[in-house]
């Protein structure tokens, strides 16, 4: 009879049946049931993944109304936006916690587009809802994306990002959020077809299609172009909710050629003079996307359409200070870590806004504005015994004229 060590005591081979013998003190087990037993105690004990889905605990899901107030505290205004994403934030994860059995409503998932000019808060606000949920979340430019096989990233990577800041966990990555940026660059180039391949346009439309819409999809784990020796991972999208941005630069003289051939006639004349011409954009449909060169096939995996506002003088006024982690809370807090007291005029928050005015800089402005103002005090301050810092109106001036102010109207 065989010793113990020499046969698995599960399936009863030999050493030589098997590819390996693992002994333990009073029997052993070959690699062919350890992989059993593992796939068995997969399957009975719940996951790490399992374990954390109290994030997605129904009672502890957070209500529309709550998501919503928790992008307050980071993102100025947009209200439409906050939510139009709420909800589907919402339904989304309603969605996932339904257990659907066969002759139930089944929810279809409710990806996003947003429209919106650059600098308007789009990726601010994917950010912070994936903030707010905990779930993996990823950034991707669309721009990259070509078709497999031309130059370029293929659809997949999208993917490969989402796996790796999930830490290869698939569960998590299968219910995280990709924001796809600058998706109207990927607009049909023309609206005839043309001879040569729209590579990077239609191309990508028809790649992101099987994505948006949910499938089963290998994906290179460390990205790059898919080669045959590469081992993939397959992960299903249906879970992941993806959010679309794009600036549509130009999408308004669609909307105002639609908005104005369908107001003719007595009756809606009056209804004309009710339009926002200066915000286009909030009048923004479907159609106008279609015009813009997205495939109805896009258009309709991606249901919730919102914009974004422009940002005035007032919106920019209160990004300066009020979100949570405002610019200006930011460098109050670097001078606190070398007890340096720094406070401001409130003149100085005006005169920094009309410099992002005048540079038609946006938001992103403000940073580089403050940062010019405050380069010579946080270079110098941390070594000197002075412990406090008032900035007035003509120090910023006076600070802002002497950097290289030129560069920022450049940039
Ligand atoms: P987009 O994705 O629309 O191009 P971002 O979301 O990247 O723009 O915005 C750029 C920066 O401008 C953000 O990091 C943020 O600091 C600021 N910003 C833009 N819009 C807002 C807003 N509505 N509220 C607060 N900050 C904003």
């Amino acid at each position: 009879m065989a010793k113990t060590g020499e046969i698995c005591s599960f399936c009863g081979r030999g050493t030589r049946e098997v590819n390996m013998l693992i002994n333990g003190i009073s029997g052993a087990i070959c690699d062919d049931c350890t992989q059993q037993a593992y796939e068995m105690v997969k399957e009975q004990i719940p996951t790490k993944s399992d374990s954390t889905s109290f994030k997605l605990n129904r009672k502890e899901l957070p209500k529309p109304e709550d998501i919503k107030a928790f992008l307050d505290q980071y993102v100025i205004g947009q209200d439409d936006a906050k939510r139009r994403l709420s909800v589907s934030v919402y339904n989304h994860y309603k969605r996932l916690l339904q257990k659907v059995t066969p002759d139930d409503v089944e929810i279809e998932k409710s990806n996003i587009i947003m429209v919106g000019a650059t600098g308007t808060g789009k990726t601010l606000l994917a950010r912070t809802i994936a903030k707010m949920l905990h779930v993996p979340f990823t950034i991707v430019d669309a721009t990259v994306l070509t078709e497999a096989g031309y130059v370029g990233e293929d659809i997949e990577s999208i993917l490969t990002r989402l796996l790796q800041v999930a830490d290869y966990d698939v569960d998590e990555a299968q219910r995280g959020i990709v924001f796809i940026d600058e998706i109207d660059k990927i607009a049909r180039k023309s609206d005839n077809p043309s001879i040569t391949r729209d590579v990077s346009g239609e191309g990508v439309q028809q790649g992101l299609l099987k994505l948006l819409e949910g499938s089963i999809v290998n994906v290179p784990p460390q990205g790059g172009r898919k080669h045959p020796e590469q081992k993939m991972i397959p992960v299903d999208t249906k879970n992941i909710l993806f959010i679309c941005g794009g600036a549509f630069d130009g999408i308004e003289k669609k909307i105002a050629q639609r908005l104005n051939t369908r107001v003719v006639g007595y009756a809606s004349q009056r209804s004309i003079t009710t339009i926002d011409r200066n915000n286009l954009l909030q009048y923004v449909t479907p159609t106008d996307l279609k015009s813009f060169g997205l495939i109805p096939e896009i258009i309709g995996r991606l249901p919730i359409l919102t914009y974004l506002n422009p940002l005035d003088r007032q919106t920019l006024r209160s990004i300066l200070t009020e979100p949570k982690n405002s610019i200006i809370k930011q460098y109050v807090k670097l001078f606190e870590m070398d007890e340096i007291k720094l406070s401001f005029d409130e003149s100085v928050y005006e005169y920094i806004v009309d410099k992002a005015l005048e540079f038609k800089l946006g938001a992103r402005g403000l940073r580089s504005i403050v940062e010019a103002i405050m380069t010579d005090a946080m270079y110098g301050m941390p070594s000197s015994k002075e412990k406090k810092l008032h900035v007035t109106v003509e120090y910023a001036e006076g600070k802002f004229e002497s950097s290289d102010a030129r560069r920022l109207q450049i940039a």
